[in-house]
Formats: structure tokens, C-alpha cells, sequence
């Protein structure tokens, strides 16, 4: 790859489909598939070792981003790690190339030896549709076992790879759980629930807690990763099947109280275009909420939405709190989890915000 003045920039993985042509993998020259090959072998190898690094000090964790695309130098590459299982997704025509997986299995299958027992490749086919490769489903690259439970933070959770509900945590929020452990109290709802990420660390401090999604098979995963756990000491979960705004206005109107609130919606910006109506219903979903905190109340408050900046975000809630007649402390600005690094010269790869408040 060439600037205008033919100065070399660097090698970058090709797609003839995506939007995005040329993706960066070095700023050196690389000459043919077997140097960029032994690049990706390298790459992979310094990805886990950061993993390692810092997840040993982790307690009671087995669950974690091993390799995130762009910011591990392998874009078009996630390998997600659950307990003794990976699952892999190639985005790019590059990374689907076979010669490359094999290589990328090789090496993880060097590093991590027995602690893993097989390779899931997750397929997302809108983006294989994108990149224009042949369809394909999900499906064992290595193993056997597609199924197993994992740890977060101590607390247990199903996983299968291979079936329809229990794909998939949001790992990148791991190190918000535990954030909005240590602060909650009290009755607690958790508004947009999946599979109970937040609610069953919120149950090992709370005195009740309502857990809410629209997603019938979520909530029925979430029951049964409540029931992996011992519960000594937990209150009842009340897991409700519900539309978030309906239930919240409901709630607000009947002047329910609550000393803890989660809200963590998909993300509704998809698009800067959608930014308008996105920030309008955050605003909503943040003041109703903001409405039945008691003071001492705390309110972990999320977007995903990577078009929302930090900034927006920020003005959003102090306008839901002077709506809501509320004072509100900002007492920690948190994001995507340390395994879901951000590297600066790709702000697509911050994404996450997590906000902890408390009404005084
Ligand atoms: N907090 C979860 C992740 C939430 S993902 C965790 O940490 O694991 C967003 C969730 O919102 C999905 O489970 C989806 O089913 C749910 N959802 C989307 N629209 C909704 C709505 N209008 N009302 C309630 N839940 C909704």
C-alpha cells in the first residue's frame, strides 16, 4: 500500500466487497502470504499473552475477548473464550480465508493447549452477505463440545455456541458487573436484562430485584443461569417479560421507589442519522428511571451506540436529571472491559459507556 507520492504505508489485508478495501495489518512491507501469515501467528500469540497478563488477577473469570479485530492488529478477526470453548468469527475476506484460519487455529491451539477443548466458528450472515462469501452456518472448526458454562466475576453462566439462546455474552461489560456490585443496594431493577449479566451480580448485594427484557428465550436463559449458582442469601429474581418503555412510564406513574437502577439497551444509534431519535430515547428511559431513585440511589446507565459520544451522553443525563428535579453525583465513567482495548487510530473500537450515578 502506497501514499500519492508512492511512500510506502504499509501491507493491508483486501476486500473487493467491503466498504472498507483496505485494512491495515502492518506499516512494513510484507512480501507474500507466508511473512503476513507468520505476522498473524505473532499477533495472535501477543494477544493472548496480554489476556494473560491481566486476567490471572482476575478473580474467578474464564470468559473474555482474546482477540478484537483492529485493536489486536487482526482486522476482520474476534476470538471469544468461554471457559474451555472459543468462538471465532471471521469478518473479512481475509480472515475467511482457509490458509489464514488454519494458521489462527494453530496458534491458539499452541497457546492455550488443553485448556481448550474446541473451536466454535460463529457466523453472522449479513456480514458474509457484505463481504460477498458464500454462505455458510456456524459450525465445530475443532472439538467436539459447543456447550459449557463459564464464570464471570464468580457468578456461572450457560454457553452454547452452537444454539439459538445461549450465544453470546456482552463480555465487554464483565468489569461493569462487578463495578455495579460494590455499588448497589436496596431494590434493584434491571431494565433490559438478556441473560441476567447484571441482575445475578446485583443479587448477591441486593434486597429484590426485578429483572426486565423483551426477549422471552433471554429471560428463560437467565432463569436458568440463576439456577447454576448458589443462592444462599439471594433474594427471588423476578425475571418479567416486558417492552422497557411501557413497563418504565407504568412504573414511574405508580410511583414506584428503587435504590438501584440498570439500564442497558441495545444500541438504538445504528447510524448517525438515528442519532436524534436514539438520544431522545435515552432521555426517556434515564429520566423515568431517575424518577424512582430514592437519594442514595444508584444508577448504572449504559450505551452502546457508538455514534452517541461520550459528551452526548453525558449532556443527555444532566438534562433526564434536572427533568427529573434529581441532583446527581457522576461517580465513575466506565467502558468496555480491558479485553475490549480501544486503539486510538480506530475510534470504532470504543463503543461502550457506562456511567455510575447516584442522586443525592
Ligand atoms: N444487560 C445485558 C445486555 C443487554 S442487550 C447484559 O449485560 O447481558 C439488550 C437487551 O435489550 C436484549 O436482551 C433485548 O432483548 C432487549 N430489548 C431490546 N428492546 C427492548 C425493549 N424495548 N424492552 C425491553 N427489552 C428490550
Amino acid at each position: 500500500m502506497k501514499d500519492e507520492r508512492a511512500k510506502l504505508l504499509g501491507t493491508a489485508l483486501y476486500s473487493s466487497a467491503s466498504q472498507i478495501a483496505l485494512r491495515l495489518i502492518s506499516q512494513e512491507p510484507l512480501s507474500g502470504d507466508s511473512e503476513v501469515i507468520s505476522l498473524i501467528r505473532q499477533r495472535v500469540r501477543q494477544a493472548v499473552a496480554y489476556r494473560r497478563r491481566f486476567l490471572a488477577a482476575a478473580a474467578n473469570t474464564n470468559a473474555y475477548r482474546l482477540i478484537y479485530s483492529e485493536a489486536d492488529s487482526l482486522p476482520g478477526l474476534i476470538v471469544d473464550r468461554y471457559a474451555d470453548v472459543l468462538a471465532l468469527q471471521a469478518l473479512t475476506q481475509a480472515m475467511d480465508r482457509e490458509d489464514i484460519k488454519q494458521a489462527v487455529l494453530q496458534q491458539l491451539s499452541g497457546e492455550l493447549g488443553e485448556e481448550v477443548v474446541s473451536v466454535v466458528e460463529r457466523i453472522e450472515p449479513r456480514i458474509r452477505e457484505l463481504e460477498q462469501l458464500p454462505t455458510a452456518s456456524s459450525c465445530l472448526l475443532s472439538g467436539t463440545k459447543a456447550a459449557t458454562v463459564y464464570a464471570l466475576n464468580g457468578v456461572r453462566f450457560h454457553y452454547d455456541a452452537l444454539a439459538g439462546q445461549k450465544t453470546g455474552a456482552f463480555l465487554d461489560q464483565r468489569e461493569n458487573y462487578a463495578a455495579a456490585e460494590a455499588y448497589t443496594h436496596g431494590r434493584a431493577l434491571d431494565m433490559f436484562c438478556y441473560q441476567g449479566g447484571f441482575a445475578l451480580h446485583l443479587a448477591r448485594r441486593c434486597q429484590s430485584i426485578t429483572a426486565v427484557d423483551s426477549s422471552r428465550p433471554a429471560l428463560e436463559a437467565a432463569e436458568q443461569n440463576a439456577a447454576l449458582n448458589p443462592r444462599e442469601g439471594w433474594p427471588e429474581i423476578e425475571w418479567m417479560e416486558a417492552n422497557a418503555f411501557d413497563l418504565l412510564k407504568d412504573y414511574s406513574a405508580a410511583g414506584r421507589e428503587y435504590e438501584t437502577i440498570v439500564l442497558d439497551p441495545p444500541a438504538f444509534a445504528k447510524s448517525k442519522r438515528a442519532l436524534d431519535a436514539a438520544m431522545s430515547g435515552y432521555k426517556e428511559l434515564n429520566l423515568r428511571a431517575l424518577k424512582m431513585l430514592q437519594p442514595d440511589g444508584i444508577l448504572v446507565t449504559c450505551s452502546c451506540s457508538y455514534h452517541v459520544s461520550e459528551s452526548d451522553f453525558q449532556q443527555m443525563l444532566t438534562s433526564a436529571a434536572a427533568d427529573a428535579g434529581k441532583r446527581l453525583w457522576l461517580v465513575e465513567k466506565r467502558g468496555q472491559a480491558r479485553d475490549h482495548p480501544t486503539l486510538l487510530s480506530v475510534p470504532e473500537t470504543s463503543y461502550l459507556k457506562c456511567f455510575v450515578c447516584r442522586v443525592i
